[in-house]
């Protein structure tokens, strides 16, 4: 029994090695094609026969193809060169909004290649819906390789059930298990939109980073976050509320009970009632008065991602939503009050800034972080 239970122990890894080195050689093609086999091994350090054999496999895939002879370095024979077959499949990233599914599909290289809106009341039948939308948008782009649903609200991993406040889903929706029957054999991702954004932002960034905070600054504050490039949700589901991190002890009661909240005492209903407007549109960003009444909400922001800095230590924070509507100006002043409490950062790695994403951040983020881990196994595999 001992022993059965060991050699499956084996195969498990034997099979997470396989997946993991299909990851590393796919995505150093996808990187840097055309590429030669002899190339891949050398960038990788996995041995040639390794290489030759993944590369067969993914050929057989339909993922990647030999594209004719590269140019020769040194004697023997002319490389063959190894591309990505860009029509060889797709994904499809999906974002759940109130009123609205947004759906995007991605060829193999990454490119989009279609964008589509799609209006829904029905949130019992989100499910189906998402489904049958999924199955006209991919066709002509290849076989459907993954589909990943970014949604505004809690995911609990062990029921794969969303707790949404924004959008009509509770517990009771099942949509994850009618796209999973509809889907079989298609890897399924499911995770808060927040988590989306901040993996585009770290694909994004200009410099090589592999970790980062991103902060979602709406009526509600929300976070996604990066670390060693991968999504963490914590062990429950839970990880990044932000917006209840208390920054005040004796503070305002927030409505999940705590006191001193950011969401609370510095979210876009605190910025506006410091300003006397009823919504952050209505402020005008060339008054410079409007920065000195936000002079306590911009030490809130700093004190509560200074204690981002102290527990996680990412190399980058970026803020995002309708308070980048504020420019420069409110950024500058809360980099100031950090700059004065933090110490836990080197300032040449380090930055907080604005998000620079164009387009839907959550799409592109969802399939992006799919395409990154196309062999990975598992049914519901969001970290
Ligand atoms: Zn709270």
């Amino acid at each position: 029994m001992v022993m059965k239970t060991e050699k499956n122990r084996q195969t498990a890894n034997l099979e997470l090695v396989k997946q993991s080195n299909l990851t590393l050689v796919f995505n150093f093609i996808n990187a840097h094609q055309p590429v030669s086999r002899a190339s891949i091994a050398r960038a990788t350090g996995l041995s040639p026969t390794t290489v030759s054999s993944l590369a067969d496999e993914l050929i057989s895939e339909n993922m990647i193809e030999e594209t004719g002879m590269g140019t020769l370095h040194g004697s023997g024979r002319k490389p063959i060169m190894l591309a990505v077959k860009t029509d060889g499949g797709c994904v499809v990233a999906v974002e759940v909004r109130k009123g609205t599914l947004e759906f995007e599909v991605f060829d193999l290289k990454g490119n989009s290649v279609v964008y589509q809106k799609c209006g829904i009341s029905d949130y019992e039948k989100l499910g189906d819906i998402i489904a049958d939308e999924v199955e006209k948008i991919y066709k002509g782009h290849g076989r459907l390789l993954g589909i990943c649903v970014g949604v505004p609200g809690i995911v609990d991993k062990r029921t794969k059930r969303v707790l949404s406040k924004l959008i009509p889903v509770n517990r009771d929706n099942n949509f994850f298990d009618v796209l999973r029957m509809r889907f079989p054999d298609v890897k399924i991702k499911l995770g808060n939109e927040s988590s989306f954004c901040a993996y585009i932002e770290k694909v994004e960034a200009k410099k090589d980073i592999h970790s980062l905070v991103y902060i979602d600054i709406n009526v509600g504050i929300g976070s996604g976050i990066i670390l060693d490039d991968r999504i963490y949700t914590g062990a429950f589901g839970n990880a990044g509320e932000f917006g209840h991190m208390s920054v005040d002890a004796d503070g305002r009661v927030c409505k999940c009970g705590n006191r001193g909240c950011i969401e609370e005492m510095a979210g876009p209903p605190a910025i506006c009632k410091a300003l006397g407007v009823s919504s952050i549109s209505e402020i005008d960003t060339n008054d410079k008065s409007v920065y000195e009444k936000l002079d306590d909400i911009c030490k809130y922001f700093a004190c509560g991602i200074n204690n981002i800095m102290n527990m996680i230590n990412p190399e980058a924070v970026v803020l995002g939503g309708e308070v980048t509507y504020l420019g420069q100006p409110f950024l500058d002043r809360i980099k100031k009050k950090l700059d004065e409490i933090m110490f836990s950062a080197d300032p040449e790695v380090f930055s907080l800034r604005f998000s620079s994403v164009s387009g839907n951040a959550v799409t592109k983020g969802g399939g992006k972080y799919l395409l990154d881990r196309i062999f990975e196994d598992g049914d519901f595999i969001i970290e």
